[in-house]
């Protein structure tokens, strides 16, 4: 729906900014087609050089002198010649002073001033004009745009009703199990207000991108059968400075207008987070978020919209928004487990043509931490290998190079590698692999190879872990062996070192600092 608002806003920017520029263009051709035509006129006549002119005045041969205000370009009638020239004068003042001093002198000069002629001002009223009507056409550009921005994205989104329901949401049973009551606070406010009950306000959903956040969202508003508004914190503050808060204000005015109804806001951290310091952009900040606490307050009893906020970084979100009255319903959306992961296959494997051989469980167990978007993108890529390969439905060996594909990146088989290369890679893998056989704690290998894949020259793949809430010690540090296990290759075997282990390394260094500063799994305890 987003992507359709943003079409358009950008269909409607464009036709703008191709009307100014037609009307820039206009002008332009205007202002260049009239000097034109009195260039014409003036190559038409015979024109006389300034010197010339100046001579035949000191011998006393003009007899009359014709000049318009404001132009530099005078008619001269010179004795014993019938027509009349043109000439071009430097400064008018000085030549002025000259004719005066010639009449002064005795000599019988007819002098004509004639008033500016209206169609010779029109270039120079356009010219001293062009930079205003420019200025102006940007202004009238800059706000049509913003009301766009409020319009296209609030107003369009809130046309449809959305058709998801619960049952198009895998997994997360707890999670949907507390937002039914939602879904019965909007059916049926009237009943929870009888009992003296409010409605809540706000649910805050935290998450990882991909979780399906939004998804669940738009469920609860299609089980309550009512509008689901959405739009995205970074939105409320892109673009134009100062705009936020009266984004916020247009969102609530049409939420009210069609509540009951749902109000989703993605990435609330992106105006909702701590309040610090007053520089400018978080100033811009404070004034969303304060127009968005002040809209949440102001809620009367016969409106029932509930505003759902989604973020992956709750820790930065400022306490005001969390208070009683505001989100102060919670709901951790947590990445799926074994039985999640299985479940989101299979509604993503509704549509599709799955061969017989397709293991889902299997798939679900290679696939521990993957978000629902992940998994969702990996049958969509599986989808189109299998396309690709020609085959008649999708098969189990494209889905699994799915997974490597949104896992190692694309199989690289073009790229020439030279033998040093092969050689150096296929040590540094199967030290990986060695090492790893004799880590209890470490998964089996799955896969080894030295086929280049995205960015890595070769790749070890381990069996998926199962879902574990806690990794102990011993498990990190036998991680970091495994991880290094690569470099320790390549200089056993090879006598040197290469720049290959530089991924394995970053990965290593980040669980150390973890296990430091994060886990307290230093080795010694200092003593103060
Ligand atoms: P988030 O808002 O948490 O970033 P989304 O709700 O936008 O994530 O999820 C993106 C897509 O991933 C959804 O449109 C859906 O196709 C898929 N998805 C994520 N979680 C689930 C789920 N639990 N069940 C089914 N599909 C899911």
């Amino acid at each position: 729906m987003m992507d359709k608002n943003d079409k358009k806003q950008k269909q409607k920017r464009n036709l703008i900014i191709s009307a100014i520029a037609l009307a820039v263009i206009i002008v332009i051709a205007a202002v260049v087609a009239i000097y034109m035509a009195e260039n014409t006129d003036k190559e038409d006549e015979k024109t006389l050089p300034y010197t010339d002119l100046i001579k035949e005045m000191s011998y006393g041969n003009i007899e009359k002198v014709e000049m318009t205000v404001g132009s530099t370009t005078v008619k001269v009638k010179v004795k014993n010649v019938e027509e009349e020239k043109t000439s071009i004068v430097p400064n008018t003042e000085s030549f002025m002073n000259l004719v005066q001093q010639k009449v002064t002198e005795g000599n019988e000069i007819e002098l004509i001033q004639k008033p500016r002629s209206v169609i010779s001002q029109i270039p120079g009223i356009i010219i001293s004009f062009l930079p205003t009507a420019i200025m102006l056409a940007l202004f009238v550009m800059i706000f049509k745009m913003q009301g766009m921005g409020e319009k296209g994205k609030v107003y369009d989104d809130t046309e449809r009703k959305t058709k998801v329901k619960f049952d198009d949401v895998a997994g997360l049973d707890e999670e949907k199990s507390e937002l039914i009551e939602i879904v019965e606070f909007l059916k049926k406010p009237e009943k929870f207000a009888k009992m003296g009950a409010k409605i809540p306000k706000g649910v805050l959903l935290y998450g990882k991108p991909g979780t399906g956040k939004t998804l669940i969202a738009k469920a609860i508003a299609g089980e309550a059968d009512v509008p689901f508004i959405s739009m995205s914190g970074s939105e409320f503050i892109e673009m134009f400075a100062g705009l936020g808060a009266s984004r916020v204000r247009k969102l609530f005015e049409k939420a009210r207008k069609i509540s009951p109804c749902i109000v989703f806001i993605d990435e609330i951290d992106a105006i909702g987070s701590r309040r610090s310091s007053n520089s400018g952009a978080e100033t811009e900040n404070n004034q969303t978020l304060n127009q968005l606490l002040v809209e949440m307050d102001g809620f009367s009893s016969e409106e029932t919209i509930i505003v759902l906020a989604a973020t992956n970084r709750p820790e930065m979100l400022d306490k005001a928004l969390l208070r009683p009255g505001r989100f102060d319903r919670q709901i951790t959306i947590p990445t799926p487990d074994l039985k999640g992961r299985l479940e989101i296959l299979k509604i993503h494997t509704k549509e599709k043509r799955i061969a017989e051989d397709v293991n889902l469980e299997s798939i679900a167990e290679d696939t521990a931490g993957f978000t629902g978007a992940e998994l969702a993108n990996i049958l969509n890529e599986a989808a189109i290998i299998a396309t690709k390969r020609e085959h008649e439905d999708i098969e189990n060996d494209d889905i699994e190079e799915a997974v490597k594909k949104v896992t190692v990146g694309l199989e690289k088989r073009q790229r020439v590698i030279s033998e040093k290369d092969k050689k150096l890679t296929a040590y540094h893998e199967a030290g990986h692999a060695v090492v790893s056989r004799y880590l209890p704690t470490q998964t089996d290998v799955k896969e080894v190879s030295i086929i280049p894949r995205g960015v890595a020259g070769g790749y070890t793949m381990y069996k998926s872990d199962e879902d574990k809430y806690y990794i102990s010690k011993t498990e990190m540090q036998e991680k970091l062996i495994a991880l290094l296990g690569g470099r320790a290759a390549e200089k056993l075997v090879l006598d040197d070192i290469s720049t290959g282990a530089s991924n394995d390394i970053e990965v290593a260094t980040q669980i150390a600092r973890d296990m430091v500063t994060k886990y307290g799994m230093s080795d010694t305890l200092r003593t103060y």
